[in-house]
């Protein structure tokens, strides 16, 4: 059979139709609820009325003119993305790989204008910055990158999580001028890290001179019960990329800069077509305003404490059950055995939307949206999958 699609994607077998909030319907009018949000995308649940209404609007008035123009609705995206950041300046592009792309020309920048040659960016094991070449690269994972070589320069890798490396690195790398690191890793397996973290992370970055480059694209805009994931530790990155989320489903990216590296990036070094047009700009406006009157950022944090708290109650003493964890709506129930199987059966069988990632890691990003009604639907139909499946899959693999 040929394909008119490049084999890019592993497909589950089902499309869908349309979607209201956590809900979604099959071209045979079956419904699902969705606990993945498209990988983290539409924070507000599908359909959202007042992205709906924004877009509308902004198709009838004006989709696309160019960065060789004055764009009053990216600047009030950069007004009020840098206000609630603490940040300085934006950029924006059209994804998380190219949020990071510009971070990473930032740092390179910044190096060469203290004089290094070869900048190098610290980033870590078990990272996902995306399939660009610069960010397959800094990505820590050697399937994103097997075939793709040569690899670009200008990159040390260190485990993350752990300071010692970082401050060793900074001993053997003196032409490091930069970390990028997710605040909470996703593809990696939802992998929390210490609670001080990325506080020593900053320590180290402002002793040694380094850019504090956060890849929120995954965690930013509210998803872990803070607007972005770093304020929980009082801390300010130098950079933070998101993406993901920003525009609910239209595709946006930002790079978000403070001090001097806001100002590294001038007339004709970077830029973007598309990279904050009119649509755009107004579905990541209409995102943060309905963000900001519902409270959702806050509904993140009560809803994931509720979420975890009953998958410990109804999954917590079972043997093949290694970790729940999670922060707000970005959750992880890690097995002892590959468990990719269940993403089909709780779509066939549950009618649920689940990822699972780091072949063992179940990845729930539902929808800020999601009811508590869904949210205890969610809670016992995976519970009893992953029930199922443990007794069904045998003793454990380990
Ligand atoms: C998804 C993701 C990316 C890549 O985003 P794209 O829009 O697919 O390019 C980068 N970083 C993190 C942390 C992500 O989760």
């Amino acid at each position: 059979m040929t394909d008119s699609l490049m084999a890019t994607y592993k497909r589950l077998p089902v499309g869908f139709a349309r979607g209201e909030g956590a809900w979604l319907w099959d071209d045979k009018g079956k419904r699902y609820l969705d606990a993945l949000s498209g990988i983290a995308v539409c924070g507000l649940g599908h359909a959202h009325p007042a992205v709906k209404e924004a877009l509308c609007r902004q198709a009838g008035e004006l989709v696309h003119t160019s960065n060789l123009y004055e764009i009053p609705l990216q600047r009030r995206l950069g007004d009020r993305l840098t206000r609630l950041a603490n940040m300085d300046r934006a950029f924006f592009a059209n994804s998380g790989a190219e949020a990071n792309e510009a971070a990473i020309k930032i740092a390179r920048l910044h190096g060469h204008a203290r004089g290094i040659d070869v900048p190098t960016i610290i980033v870590m094991e078990n990272s996902f910055h995306g399939r660009t070449l610069a960010t397959l690269t800094a990505t820590g994972n050697r399937k994103v990158q097997a075939g793709f070589e040569p690899l670009a320069q200008g990159f040390v890798r260190i485990p993350f999580d752990d300071v010692e490396s970082l401050d060793t690195v900074a001993r053997t790398t003196p032409n490091a001028v930069a970390v990028l690191v997710e605040p909470i890793q996703g593809e990696g397996g939802v992998t929390i890290p210490a609670p001080d973290y990325l506080n020593r992370v900053r320590e180290l970055c402002d002793r040694h001179g380094w850019l504090m480059m956060l890849d929120e694209v995954q965690t930013g805009m509210g998803r872990t019960g803070r607007l972005f994931a770093h304020q929980h530790n009082g801390i300010l990155p130098d950079v933070m990329t998101l993406a993901k989320s920003l525009g609910n489903g239209v595709p946006i990216g930002a790079c978000l800069a403070r001090g001097a590296a806001a100002e590294t990036l001038g007339p004709g070094s970077h830029g973007s077509t598309f990279g904050g047009n009119p649509l755009a700009c107004a579905a990541a406006l209409a995102v943060i305003d309905t963000l900001e009157e519902q409270n959702l950022t806050e509904r993140a944090a009560t809803l994931g404490a509720h979420l975890l708290e009953a998958f410990r109650k109804r999954l917590g003493d079972l043997d093949g059950v290694r970790d729940i964890r999670g922060r707000g709506l970005m959750i992880g129930i890690e097995l002892d055995r590959p468990c990719a199987s269940l993403v089909g059966a709780a779509l066939m069988l549950g009618g649920l939307l689940i990822n699972v990632t780091a072949d063992n890691v179940i990845r729930l990003l539902p929808p800020l949206v999601l009811s508590d009604a869904q949210a205890n639907e969610l809670a016992a139909t995976l519970s009893g999958l992953i029930k199922t499946f443990l007794q069904r899959s045998g003793n454990s693999e380990d």
